[in-house]
């Protein structure tokens, strides 16, 4: 049988190693009990024994031999006194065989000691002392059954106190068993209703222990998740409705056109490069999509070849002069230097079609200028505009995957938050690097840094 429940299996662990520990500690302390407890009724039989001995002394007579049998009497020991042939000459109780086992070998003694200490097989623990000048001995015996008694009484209750213990060690246990797993459930819960698509869950924990450590990194994994499902759900909304928008175009302005009913030639052309403008924008758009997803898995590969960055600078900045115009807005190359450059050209034409169209989209007024010159070993590209710039707090975030600032500014700028994520994955790609200096209300510098001298 598979136990389920973790509080369960902690439990049976536990008792387990309890009942072990419990039974080693009975064991070790019956063992201490018993081997005190004979030493003590050893010890205690000698030394009477030798008293009696030394009493008897110069004065081995009936009168004093009945003396000291008289004081062993009503008490559990047994006393029997013998001549130094061995004969009786008295006794507490009529002896037995196991009283005269140790008399009949008939051994002599100088000094009292014990002749049988064991009390499991035999009747009596039994000891001896000489009476002076070789009178006579003085045997003592202390019951077999008495000890067994008392150790029987000792095991039983150990065996009470043990179970005793052990319920109340079961109980404390199973407590603080539940205790445990009691948090573990609710992050069972709270990872169901996240597997349910509730990812912000609140997984109550205590302390700061590994428990508490895991309830907090799932709830930190939830709001994570959260906020990537916020953002794929604002990303989607963007992504299609600036599709739409060209579409919108397209379609409007192409319906025309076949319908025939234009027939001034500007006004067909006007009308042509409104489509090839928006078609452009849409392919840029479709591009961002591609290489994030290329990125996404992995499968970003460069095709270089040899190529003037100047000459990609000024094919973007043609390709945007009528949305910076349509802006009032200046837009300007300065190109200060140039070097023949190992580059992609259609991934670094998109890194910069990005750079240079946020720069018009966020600024209302002023100019837009790209220079490129040489600085150390790097060339490099500043994008500058006099638009609305960046708050300090999202100076870092902006080169994140489907990152815009504040919701407000973006809807009526439009966006999808992959621009600048793409542009720094080409650059980085390139071997280069990407830096921003932005103040709000004043505008922003993006600068490109590509190693000049790298191989062509
Ligand atoms: P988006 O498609 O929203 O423009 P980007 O990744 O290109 O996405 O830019 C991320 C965010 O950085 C934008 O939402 C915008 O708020 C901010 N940003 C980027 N470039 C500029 C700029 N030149 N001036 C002001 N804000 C900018």
């Amino acid at each position: 049988m598979k136990l389920k429940s973790i509080s369960l299996k902690l439990g049976l662990w536990f008792s387990t190693i309890f009942i072990a520990l419990l039974l080693i500690l009975g064991f070790i302390l019956y063992g201490i009990f018993t081997n005190f407890l004979t030493d003590f009724i050893e010890q205690d039989l000698v030394a009477r024994g030798n008293n009696h001995a030394r009493n008897l002394e110069g004065q081995f007579t009936k009168e004093a031999i009945e003396h000291a049998i008289g004081m062993e009497r009503g008490v559990s020991t047994r006393i029997l006194i013998t001549d130094s042939n061995h004969q009786i000459l008295g006794s507490s109780i009529e002896p037995n065989e196991d009283m005269m086992e140790q008399i009949n070998i008939k051994k002599s003694f100088h000094e009292g000691q014990i002749l049988e200490n064991d009390w499991q097989d035999h009747e009596y623990i039994v000891s001896v002392s000489p009476v002076g000048n070789d009178s006579g001995y003085v045997y003592m015996y202390y019951p077999s059954s008495k000890l067994k008694d008392m150790t029987f009484v000792m095991s039983l209750l150990s065996l009470i106190t043990s179970l005793g213990i052990m319920f109340v060690a079961f109980g404390l246990i199973g407590i603080l068993s539940r205790l445990f797993t009691k948090p573990l459930l609710s992050m069972k819960n709270a990872t169901i209703q996240m597997a349910q698509g509730q990812y912000k869950q609140k997984i109550p924990v205590k302390g700061n222990d590994e428990i508490a450590q895991l309830g907090n990194s799932i709830q930190a994994l939830g709001e994570q998740l959260q906020y990537y499902e916020t953002t794929r759900n604002e990303f989607l909304a963007a992504v299609s409705h600036e599709i739409r928008t060209p579409l919108t175009y397209i379609k409007g302005y192409s319906d025309v056109l076949s319908k025939g009913i234009i027939d001034s030639r500007e006004e067909q052309e006007e009308y042509l490069k409104i489509i090839t403008k928006e078609v452009n924008r849409l392919s840029f758009l479709v591009n961002d999509l591609f290489e994030m997803s290329k990125l996404q898995v992995g499968k970003f590969e460069l095709t270089k070849e040899p190529a003037k960055m100047n000459d990609i600078i000024k094919k973007i900045i043609t390709n945007l002069k009528p949305a910076a115009d349509r802006k009032e807005l200046e837009l300007k190359g300065e190109y200060k230097a140039d070097v023949l450059f190992p580059v992609d050209v259609r991934r670094m034409e998109q890194a910069l079609y990005n750079l240079i169209e946020n720069a018009i989209k966020y600024s209302d007024k002023g100019k837009v200028t790209v220079i490129s010159f040489l600085q150390n070993e790097f060339l490099v590209i500043e994008i500058k505009d006099t638009g609305i710039g960046i708050p300090e707090k999202d100076l870092t975030k902006i080169w994140e995957r489907f990152y815009r600032v504040d919701q407000s500014r973006t809807r009526k700028t439009g966006g999808t938050g992959l621009g600048l994520y793409v542009a720094k994955q080409i650059i980085e790609s390139h071997g280069g690097y990407i830096t921003v200096k932005s103040k709000e209300n004043e505008g922003s510098v993006f600068s490109i840094f590509l190693k000049a001298k790298s191989e062509i």
